[in-house]
């Protein structure tokens, strides 16, 4: 599981901690009231205060900051119930303000855990440092004309999670594993819908080397942008390899902020990494501080949804299922709904949870997975399933003739 690159000096270890932005899954922006839809046609979705028109004040939308509490719950997280949204002021075209509304000393949520599960049963813990609420900027188009830039405000003002974890992360898979149990549990809660095609949910990477033993850490590169679970992995690696050929042969790292090229599958210098006082973080004038009451909280903590590793320590006690196999139900909550539905199917007598699992997992998920269909699109309802598993527990139908 440990991995390392071998040099011509000595044997390294990547060093990588990941910056996830996630959509919150709300109809109104973070702090107006224009819709969220994906797809719309351009500035369609545009408030005055998106669109940075002097004068406009910005208000909180209560139901986003309830959505970032949840996560924060949801990844064991310290609740902050004091927190401030900041100005972070930088010139972008697709930014009419000239400031990001953000969170950076009092962000919402302080430190959590992200449990993440290894093909053969086993575990880590990745440490979450933060999380924070904060607008979305708009988007510059740049290739619908030859000869200008186009600039679509209808994401400006998107309320995004920002989640950071520590620098915990010791592997491409395990970054792959790190995103995927995030994701997980984001759809879990309702949160964050995943979609990472659309942008729902976006990665960078910050990725350092050191030789193996030693405590300190390297210089990190942040690779921006990093928007497939397979590009993620292919990301660190090259970013990795380059850092330890340029220690190898003498240099050092600067640090910087590169692009991953998913073309070519290298990455390269965007810009050297700014500093948090380039920014001029000050709190923002028009918006108070968020203050919650324990009771708020305690409140929204109760009426969580099972979340996957809870799901996944129940089925392993309760149906006598491997870790592995409990991993890849609770993934989804439909896999895992499916699943629990091809248990209720069956008699006491016939319950048999390992090969129920099997079934499910391998025969139906398998299969459908071959024909690029999901859940909802299974010709096969889990009753039905649980129907034929039941015939099979009770020997009235082989195996292979409920395969057919
Ligand atoms: P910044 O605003 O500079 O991007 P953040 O605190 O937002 O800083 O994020 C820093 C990210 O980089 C975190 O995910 C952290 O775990 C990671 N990180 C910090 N130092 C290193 C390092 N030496 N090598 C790899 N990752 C690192
Ligand atoms: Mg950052």
């Amino acid at each position: 599981m440990s991995y390392t690159i071998e040099g011509s000096t000595g044997t390294w270890e990547i060093v990588c901690g990941l910056e996830v932005h996630a959509q919150v899954v709300s109809e109104a922006k973070l702090f107006s009231g224009a819709a969220t839809k994906f797809g719309a046609e351009a500035n369609t979705q545009v408030s005055p205060v998106d669109a940075g028109m002097p004068g406009m004040l910005p208000v909180v939308n209560g139901w986003c900051v309830e959505q970032a509490v949840r996560t924060g719950l949801g990844l064991r997280a310290a609740i902050n119930r004091t927190s401030v949204f900041e100005r972070k002021n930088y010139f972008y075209p697709d930014l009419p303000c000239g400031y990001q509304i953000s969170q950076y000393q009092h962000p919402v949520v302080g430190t959590g855990k992200l449990t993440i599960d290894f093909p053969d049963g086993t575990a880590k813990d990745v440490g979450i440092t933060r999380l924070h609420l904060e607008m979305d900027a708009g988007k510059s188009v740049h290739d619908a004309h030859a000869d200008a830039s186009l600039i679509d405000l209808n994401r400006s003002g998107v309320a995004l999670m920002e989640i950071v974890s520590e620098p915990d992360i010791a592997s491409p898979e395990e970054a792959v594993l790190y995103l995927r149990k995030l994701r997980s549990i984001l759809r879990y809660l309702g949160t964050c819908d995943g979609n990472m095609e659309e942008g729902s949910l976006r990665c960078d990477a910050n990725v350092s080397v050191r030789k193996v033993g030693d405590t300190a850490l390297g210089t990190r590169c942040e690779v921006k942008n990093v928007n497939s679970m397979r590009f993620v992995a292919r990301a660190i690696e090259y970013e990795a390899r380059r850092q330890v050929e340029i220690l190898e042969g003498g240099g050092r790292i600067d640090q910087e902020t590169r692009l991953f090229d998913s073309v070519r599958g290298e990455t390269r210098s965007m810009r050297s990494k700014e500093e948090a006082h380039d920014y001029r973080y000050f709190p923002d004038p028009d918006l108070l501080p968020l203050e919650f009451s324990q009771a708020f909280v305690d409140e929204l903590r109760t009426q969580l949804p099972e979340l996957p590793d809870q799901k996944k320590a129940r089925f392993i006690a309760d149906f006598a299922l491997s870790a592995y196999d409990a991993s890849v139900l609770v993934a989804e909550r439909e896999s895992a709904d499916f699943y629990e539905t091809v248990l209720a199917a069956l008699s006491d007598k016939q319950r048999d949870g390992k090969m129920a699992a099997n079934w499910v997992i391998n025969e139906l998920f398998g299969r459908l997975n071959k024909e690029g269909r999901g859940i909802a699109g299974s010709p096969v309802s889990a009753a039905q399933l649980g129907a034929v598993v039941g015939l099979i527990g009770e020997g009235t139908i082989s195996g292979k003739i409920a395969k057919d």
